[in-house]
């Protein structure tokens, strides 16, 4: 790769990161060494996300866009030999299968069942060619791979969906924890948590930590998904209704699992109802193990459409599915229904509904660990910080500022925080704890358009302003320096108080 021109461990952010967006991720790792006189390369990247807020980046037609990782395809002397998948979300997954779409060819790619089942879904549902499919190798948390001079690791990751993982990278240069998405929470359902028993072994070995650091600006730890349960129980237990609608996220097992517990808990019986993407959910679940009617275990009963027995349901049950309207079979009414909203504006045209109706519910926006919780806040960052021993850390999955408004804060926690902030593109070498950036690359974006009317890439150099209307939505610069601040100050005072601080966060609007 272009200034890769001594040994050193060698990191690039190629999308989705720490310029002004947070989605598209894609990183590159080159491991290059020296056997009498000459350099040898190893190459892995580790996950190809699509942007999710390709249309700012201003090409009229477009269906996506994704990093451009095409200098690191064959038959470039920097091709990758491996690629790495943390997990299954569209922003760490669905990049990999555009490129498949268009016919670029990948070497290996390896990544967790549940992620491939994911995946095997995408190839079908973008109808790629069979003959372009890659091979794809499934891997399990605590495997080892040796690809050319480094060896990857997976350790599992506390997220919203099943097998999320994280990597810990080996070279003679170094040896970087790569978390992907994940939180500290040791309360999953279903699902491994993060490895810290793994960690803990790793503890002073690990030099760079490159880090989810999606929500470091919230005080304390991220609620707990045993949190969420908790708070469901107690919410539907106390409105007194017999039908409970629980609307989630397609994308957010997690919380089909917490709903579905929650109605086991209250012996209410589920149905599960929703949108077609919601039924390609529940259908990998069910594929993937979670047989909600055997864990039921004849407590109460459990359908998957409202068309196959909800008048045996005694009009006692929990509808747990993606849906913005509530079908004439479930008789909405005000005497005997209640709502639990999940999710913060996507599900606005049913607020409207149960408005019209008199039906009572209750959102995120009063109860915030309704949500459930993927991404860890900054006391999980600082619990991985202790445990590792005070890697360097490289915050990923924010926006720049955010790095550059923590840099007064991080010393105060006992963090050592890269300098200077990375942005896509740009070109750094690790060897050990040391780090330097060595180039200024600038990131590009490659906009695809599948009808125009055939497919088209466009070229689109990232600028700073090219995820804004999507930050606007979600994370304020003002803000973000204001909470550091504050942080600052209150352990500067020591009034910090972790167990106060997540109450209040909790109970605070998100
Ligand atoms: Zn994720």
């Amino acid at each position: 790769m272009d200034g890769c021109t001594d040994i050193g461990l060698y990191w690039q952010p190629l999308g989705g990161n720490n310029v002004d967006q947070i989605s598209g991720h894609c990183y590159s790792y080159t491991d290059c060494t020296r056997s009498a006189s000459d350099l040898h390369y190893t190459t892995i990247i580790i996950d190809i996300g699509k942007y999710d807020n390709y249309a700012a980046l201003g090409v009229p037609g477009s269906d996506a866009a994704v990093p451009d990782v095409r200098r690191f395809l064959p038959p470039s002397p920097w091709a990758a030999s491996a690629v790495f998948i943390t997990h299954s979300h569209p922003d760490h997954l669905n990049g990999l299968v555009h490129y498949l779409k268009l016919g670029y060819k990948f070497p290996p790619i390896y990544m967790s069942r549940y992620t491939r089942m994911i995946f095997d879904d995408l190839l079908k549902e973008f109808a790629v060619p069979q003959q372009d499919y890659p091979l794809v190798v499934e891997i399990c948390p605590r495997d080892e791979i040796t690809v050319g001079s480094m060896t990857l690791e997976a350790v599992s990751a506390s997220h919203t969906c099943f097998d999320a993982l994280g990597f810990i990278i080996k070279s003679a240069n170094g040896t970087v924890y790569h978390t992907g998405d994940f939180k500290a929470d040791n309360s999953t359902y279903f699902r491994r948590p993060t490895d810290f028993s793994r960690l803990r072994e790793l503890s002073g070995q690990v030099d760079v930590m490159v880090a989810d650091c999606c929500r470091l600006m919230d005080e304390g730890f991220a609620p707990k998904e045993s949190d969420t349960f908790k708070k469901m129980v107690k919410l539907i237990e106390k409105s007194g209704k017999s039908k409970i609608f629980v609307p989630v996220y397609p994308t957010h097992p997690e919380m089909y699992v917490i709903a579905f517990l929650a109605a086991l808990k209250l012996k209410k019986n589920v149905v599960f109802y929703g949108t077609r993407d919601f039924y390609i959910y529940l259908n990998l679940m069910i594929d993937y193990g979670l047989d909600f009617k055997a864990l039921a275990k004849e407590r109460v009963k459990v359908i998957y459409h409202p068309d196959f027995g909800l008048d045996e349901l005694d009009g006692n049950y929990v509808v747990i599915g993606t849906y913005n309207h509530i079908g004439h079979e479930f008789a909405l009414r005000r005497k005997d229904s209640y709502a639990v909203i999940t999710a913060k504006t996507f599900f606005n045209p049913l607020r409207g509904q149960l408005n019209l109706h008199g039906v009572k519910f209750v959102s995120v926006n009063d109860e915030p660990v309704l949500q459930g919780y993927g991404h860890g806040f900054l006391g999980d960052i600082e619990k991985m910080n202790d445990i590792l021993q005070k890697p360097l850390l490289i915050p990923t999955h924010c926006p720049a500022y955010v790095t550059d408004y923590f840099r007064d804060l991080a010393p105060l926690l006992g963090m050592a925080l890269i300098t200077p902030t990375p942005l896509n593109g740009h070109i750094f070498r690790f060897i050990g704890r040391k780090c330097a950036k060595i180039s200024d690359g600038v990131a590009k974006w490659l906009v695809i358009s599948y009808d125009n009317p055939k497919q088209k890439i466009t070229e689109v150099l990232q600028k700073p302003t090219s995820g804004l209307g999507f930050l606007k939505r979600t994370i304020s610069r003002k803000r973000c320096r204001r909470k550091f601040k504050a942080i600052r100050h209150q352990r500067l005072n020591g009034v910090c108080d972790v167990k106060k601080t997540r109450k209040r966060i909790s109970d605070s609007q998100l």
